[in-house]
């Protein structure tokens, strides 16, 4: 096949030129249809954010009234819209940790782009022109806009680019299967994890350091959930050299790991969170960032004194797509999603400690509805498969024969199926896994 004519987010172009197209031309529940009516469960929710699946009438009835109530409007300066009131308030009034403010933006992406962009406005407000450099994790993923992917920490967002910027650091990521020492526990790893922080922060400059940015479970990198102790003995460092730690929640927000956020399952303390994905179940496009009041009051000062905060998208809070996210938060409320999450969880994590059987499973984690599988090329003496040997994108390949699309991130399959998952889905999705498993032993 020829060029289709779009730059595929993440894809090789030239190779694709060659390859067959999956075109999907219809959504119902937990499952996607492709255009020769073939069925498929979307094990990752597309991409991670389809909670309530892709078939719930009240989403779309939600934008619809609200397209032909208002169907545009912003809020640049003194202007706002009702329904945008409305979800902030909500909003503020679920937040993990108490939060003062929100910013709303269209994606992932702008809303961490936003948050490196309000360090620096925060640390000029105060004084602290010098305090700016961010640290982020190694294969943390928080976006590809430029400031977001230089604070992402996976290689192939930096290839080709110039980038990560001089301005972000980055520190190792908490894997513990692949990067624990044999007899290290977990809490040591944390440990030694921590202590590598420390010595970055001091290496740099503690006056240096403006924030911490850090998935509370990690997704793109590999589904890694944190290691026992991580994030107190990190939350502890950032306290003694008062560097604001961002909480990018933008998988983990509106209850994936069977609580409403990360920041919550992990008992994190941010200064900052963003949120995106689940928050309208990409309904349509729409992502925030909440700062606590240490920030806020700052920012306000910082815009007093410049007479304007510069910045806004022109699709910053957009009514139709806070319509549609505040039937969302209606929606999770009314099925009392954490509660459901943390039962079906309970069974979708059960069940696939069945495939550790398999000699090329070497890990298996995750949390609620989300896991990731790390396939291995012996799982006894935990040996590696060659990234050139694609052994994830094999397993990918696989499931999809078995019509259950899952997602390669190197060589760990990431599953995150839709909330609305029920436990004969959750069966189903089991069979189809372990017979792609069977295939790519
Ligand atoms: N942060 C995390 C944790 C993500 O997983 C993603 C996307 O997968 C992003 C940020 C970027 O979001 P977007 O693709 O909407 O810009």
């Amino acid at each position: 096949m020829k060029n289709d004519g779009v730059l595929h987010p993440y894809s090789n172009a030239r190779a694709l030129e060659k390859e067959k197209r999956l075109i999907i031309t219809e959504g119902d529940g937990i499952y996607v249809i492709d255009s020769e009516g073939r069925r498929y469960i979307e094990g990752v929710s597309s991409l991670w954010y389809a909670n309530l699946g892709f078939s719930e009438k009240r989403l779309a009835d939600a934008a619809t009234r609200q397209l032909n109530r208002l169907p545009c409007y912003h809020a640049f300066s003194n202007r706002i819209t009702d329904v945008v009131l409305e979800l902030t308030e909500r909003l503020l009034g679920m937040a993990p940790v108490p939060m003062s403010s929100v910013f709303y933006a269209s994606s992932g992406s702008e809303a961490n782009d936003t948050a490196l962009k309000i360090v620096e406005y925060y640390y000029n407000a105060i004084g602290k022109p010098d305090k700016k450099l961010i640290i982020g994790r190694k294969m943390g993923y928080h976006g590809v806009t430029h400031a977001a992917a230089s604070m992402t920490g996976v290689p192939r967002n930096h290839m080709g680019f110039d980038l990560p910027s001089s301005r972000v650091l980055h520190v190792s990521q908490p894997d513990f299967y692949k990067f624990g020492k044999i007899g290290e526990t977990e809490e040591e790893y944390s440990g030694r994890l921590a202590e590598e922080l420390e010595n970055a922060i001091i290496q740099a400059g503690p006056e240096r350091i403006g924030a911490f940015i850090a998935e509370p479970l990690m997704g793109v990198g590999g589904v890694v959930p944190p290691p026992a102790g991580y994030f107190q003995k990190v939350q502890k460092i950032l306290d003694e050299h008062e560097i604001l730690f961002i909480v990018d929640e933008v998988i983990c927000g509106f209850g994936r790991l069977g609580e409403m956020f990360g920041t919550t399952a992990y008992d994190l303390k941010p200064d900052m969170i963003t949120i995106a994905k689940g928050f309208s179940c990409g309904y349509v496009p729409i992502s925030a960032l909440m700062m606590n009041s240490k920030v806020y009051e700052a920012v306000a000062d910082g815009t007093d004194k410049n007479g304007v905060f510069g910045h806004g998208f022109t699709y910053s809070a957009h009514p139709v797509a806070a319509a549609v996210a505040l039937e969302a938060l209606n929606i999770y409320e009314e099925l009392d999603i954490t509660k459901r999450v943390q039962e079906l969880g309970d069974y979708f994590q059960t069940k696939l400690e069945d495939l550790r059987k398999s000699p090329i499973v070497g890990d298996i984690r995750g949390r609620g509805l989300i896991a990731g599988i790390q396939v291995v090329k012996n799982s006894e003496t935990k040996e590696f498969f060659e990234p050139s040997q694609g052994a994830g994108k094999i397993f990918e390949i696989n499931t999809e024969r078995h019509g259950l699309i899952t997602r390669a991130l190197g060589d760990v399959l990431a599953l995150a199926p839709p909330l609305i998952i029920n436990k004969d889905e959750i069966d189903d999705f089991i069979c189809r896994l372990s017979l792609a498993l069977v295939d790519t032993e």
